[in-house]
């Protein structure tokens, strides 16, 4: 009886009750935004070598009345809870692919590649790959430059599912990386087996490798590792000159953080890196 009441004060605990609220909130914010179509996506350059970009990541970015901009690191994980992510994934992947035809009728701009971040809860849903390759029929994208970030997380449970997905996208000639490398439950054999074309070193490795030796180590090895399965790497989170120089000694050759550019609206990531590339 007195786990009881004691189950039953913590309900009605204030702090909690101000915790459902503004979930609640929250979902119906959501629903609204996506009705009203008030989403934005953002682009943070990628950058090769010699500071050229070479692509970006699509980020999507919620202006609220009230909130301010929501971060999608707050409303993401709600999103997906709510099943909210599917058409919200759905307007991402669409809007992304738009992009990339509005480049391919530019002779520079053609060649970059647009990164998307996929949910656990969107590629597993069984319509994933048709989903998919209608938004390229529909759009005319070019499904060569479109790269689907997936999570280590994500890989975890039917393995032989997700390579046949994964199988059928590639054959159309989109994109794979793994997102945020190193920080799941990775296990090298599936590696492998999965038919990816990146490596994306998690930020939490870049942010303090010149102070923490295992930090360097960790990233070291994961390019090494890359490299060996012959895969792509790139870096994520690069801030400073010094984490670009390590990165770059050992043999990355591709890079995104704020040393290159801050995610922000198409005209603003595209602006400072042509004029780069023109003289
Ligand atoms: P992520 O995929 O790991 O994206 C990288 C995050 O790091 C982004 O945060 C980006 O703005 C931030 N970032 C980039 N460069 C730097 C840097 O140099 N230093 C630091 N400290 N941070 C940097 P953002 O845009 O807030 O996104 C957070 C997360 O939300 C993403 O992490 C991704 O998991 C998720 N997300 C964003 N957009 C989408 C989307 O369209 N769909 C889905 N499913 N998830 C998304
Ligand atoms: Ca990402
Ligand atoms: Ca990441
Ligand atoms: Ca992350």
């Amino acid at each position: 009886a007195k786990r009881h009441e004691q189950h039953n004060l913590c309900f009605f605990d204030p702090g909690i009750q101000d915790a459902v609220n503004s979930r609640m909130n929250l979902e119906t914010d959501l629903r609204q935004a996506i009705q009203d179509n008030s989403f934005k996506l953002y682009y943070q350059p990628q950058v090769d070598h010699q500071g050229c970009i070479i692509g970006a990541e699509a980020l999507i970015r919620w202006p609220h009345p009230t909130r301010g901009m929501v971060s999608p690191a707050e409303f993401i994980p709600a999103a997906e809870q709510i099943g909210l992510i599917l058409p919200i994934g759905h307007w991402v992947l669409e809007s992304a692919c738009q992009q990339l035809v509005l480049w391919s009728k530019d002779s520079v701009l053609e060649k970059m590649t647009l990164a998307v971040n996929v949910s656990a809860v969107q590629f597993r849903k069984t319509d994933f790959v048709k989903q998919i390759l209608a938004i390229l029929d529909r759009t005319g994208a070019n499904p060569k430059r479109l790269k689907l970030e997936l999570t280590e997380s994500m890989l975890l449970h039917d393995l032989e599912g997700i390579i046949s997905k994964m199988a059928t996208l590639k054959a159309r000639g989109v994109l794979f990386s793994l997102d945020d490398f190193g920080t799941g439950y990775s296990s090298l054999s599936y590696l492998k087996r999965l038919p990816l074309d990146q490596l994306k070193i998690d930020q939490s490795f870049v942010r303090d490798l010149l102070t923490d030796p295992n930090d360097a180590a960790i990233t070291s090895t994961i390019i090494a590792l890359a490299h060996s399965l012959g895969l792509e790497v790139i870096a994520e989170g690069v801030e400073t000159e010094a984490q670009h120089h390590f990165l770059t000694t050992q043999g990355c050759r591709a890079f995104q953080g704020y040393l290159f550019g801050k995610p922000g609206p198409v005209e603003q990531v595209l602006s400072r890196h042509i004029i780069t590339q023109s003289h």
